[in-house]
């Protein structure tokens, strides 16, 4: 923990600051990658587009890459990575372009690489994650489900590998700011009682259950307040979203499942909070923007323009919060009883989780269909320590395919 807690060790120096830092983006096309280029734009004194990284859009990497000119563009798929080539060749644009899972690992821990922003979606993003946190790399990490699947072997290798961890998820990010800068390695240290992880409600805060049954794909991915990709907007609708969130939490700050509680809060405003035991509660608040989050993470300790425009309160006029309704949000129950079970059991929800949503996404299933599916699968899977990464990976190819076995005969 005490690359994220940090006790003495100095995160930067003020000569760092002024040093160029090579950034590598995982997930450069996405809606985080594209955001942190556009803070990194309004600072380019600071900040060198060393590689972007994407899974098979090139057209946008090609805009990407005319527009940054990074050293290295990797795509997943060999097929675009060929077509990229080819374009970038044409165009005299001299990026060299590289492809598969190696190639993201390998540019994650490249020695020239300073920062790198963990920006993939999904348990895709696990492998790249691990390898910048071995290779002591300042990680800017947006991809939650790393920490989902494997918390405790990720932590491990940001402490052994020396790295530096900023937790770009908003709410993380949040409690980041209010923590005290004198870190230590459990909450009741720093004299916290709890934090507190504010959630929008997403665009079904107020459906009823039947409504929720028969919810459309469009429907879901209207989120109210943020702008996000496909795969986080309906984690966000079903609210597994927060319960990746509250499992998030409690590995980056070494918080109980009884010390990590979830309030809605429609306005998005709060981003989260944490109370301390003299009933003090510390908040960060700001328009619902990524790039606050994204301009800590590249700046920090020091403090970046963002672009994001000032937060008006009183335009605001109200702040409102409501407890949460476990029973028309099961997702949120089952990711705090996947936290207290421990071992694999997260990772088990979230392989489920992810397979259900791509489901949910091509039409093939309903909105409540999702809860049920994580629920039964985790009902019949046996859970085991983490030991390795080998050991979650074959978890989590075994999980995809009980969640597809059991879509194919209830749904
Ligand atoms: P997105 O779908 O917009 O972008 C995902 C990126 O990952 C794309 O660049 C895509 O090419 C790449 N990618 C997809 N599958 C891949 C694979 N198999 N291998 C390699 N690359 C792959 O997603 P996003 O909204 O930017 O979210 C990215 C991550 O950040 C997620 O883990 C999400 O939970 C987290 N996050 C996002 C937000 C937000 O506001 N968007 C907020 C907090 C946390
Ligand atoms: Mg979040």
């Amino acid at each position: 923990m005490d690359n994220i807690l940090i006790d003495s060790k100095p995160i930067m120096t003020s000569l760092d600051f002024e040093t160029v830092q090579n950034v590598a983006i995982l997930g450069a096309t996405g809606t985080i990658g594209i955001q942190t280029l556009d803070v990194m734009s309004q600072h380019p004194k600071r900040f060198n587009v060393f590689a972007l990284t994407a899974n098979n859009n090139v057209k946008s990497m090609f805009a990407l890459c005319q527009q940054h000119t990074p050293k290295y563009a990797v795509m997943l798929q060999v097929q675009a990575a060929k077509e990229l080539d080819a374009q970038l060749k044409a165009a005299s644009i001299s990026t060299i372009v590289l492809h598969g899972e190696q190639a993201l690992v390998e540019i994650a821990a490249h020695a020239e690489v300073d920062t790198v922003m963990a920006a993939i979606v999904g348990a895709a993003g696990l492998l790249p994650a691990m390898a910048a946190a071995r290779s002591g790399k300042r990680i800017l990490l947006a991809n939650k489900e790393t920490l989902v699947m494997a918390g405790n072997l990720f932590m491990r290798a940001v402490e052994e590998g020396g790295a530096t961890l900023l937790p770009i998820d908003s709410e993380h990010n949040a409690i980041f700011q209010v923590m005290p800068n004198q870190r230590a390695k459990s909450l009741e240290k720093m004299g916290i009682k709890r934090v507190l992880l504010t959630a929008s409600g997403g665009p079904f805060r107020n459906a009823s259950l039947d409504d929720m049954r028969v919810v459309t794909r469009e429907q879901a991915l209207n989120h109210p307040n943020w702008v996000m990709g496909p795969k986080i907007t309906i984690d966000s609708a079903t609210m597994m979203n927060k319960g990746l969130e509250v499992i998030e939490a409690h590995w980056l700050f070494n918080a109980s499942a009884d010390q990590i509680d979830v309030v809605v809060h429609p306005q998005s405003v709060i981003h989260s909070m944490v109370e301390y035991n003299d009933g003090s509660v510390l908040a960060q608040l700001g328009n619902p923007d990524m790039r606050t989050p994204i301009a800590y993470g590249l700046g920090f300790p020091n403090r970046l323009e963002s672009g994001v425009s000032s937060l008006d309160l009183v335009k605001i006029g109200r702040l409102d919060f409501l407890p949460p309704d476990f029973e028309r949000f099961p997702c949120l129950r089952l990711a705090y009883d996947a936290l207290k079970v421990g071992g694999t059991a997260p990772a088990i929800l979230n392989a489920v989780n992810e397979i259900a949503v791509e489901a949910f996404l091509a039409d093939r299933i309903g909105f409540m269909d999702i809860p049920s599916v994580i629920e039964s699968v985790m009902a019949t899977s046996v859970i085991e320590e983490v030991v390795s990464i080998e050991q979650l990976t074959k978890v989590d190819t075994e999980a995809r395919q009980a969640a597809k076995l059991w879509l194919q005969n209830h749904v």
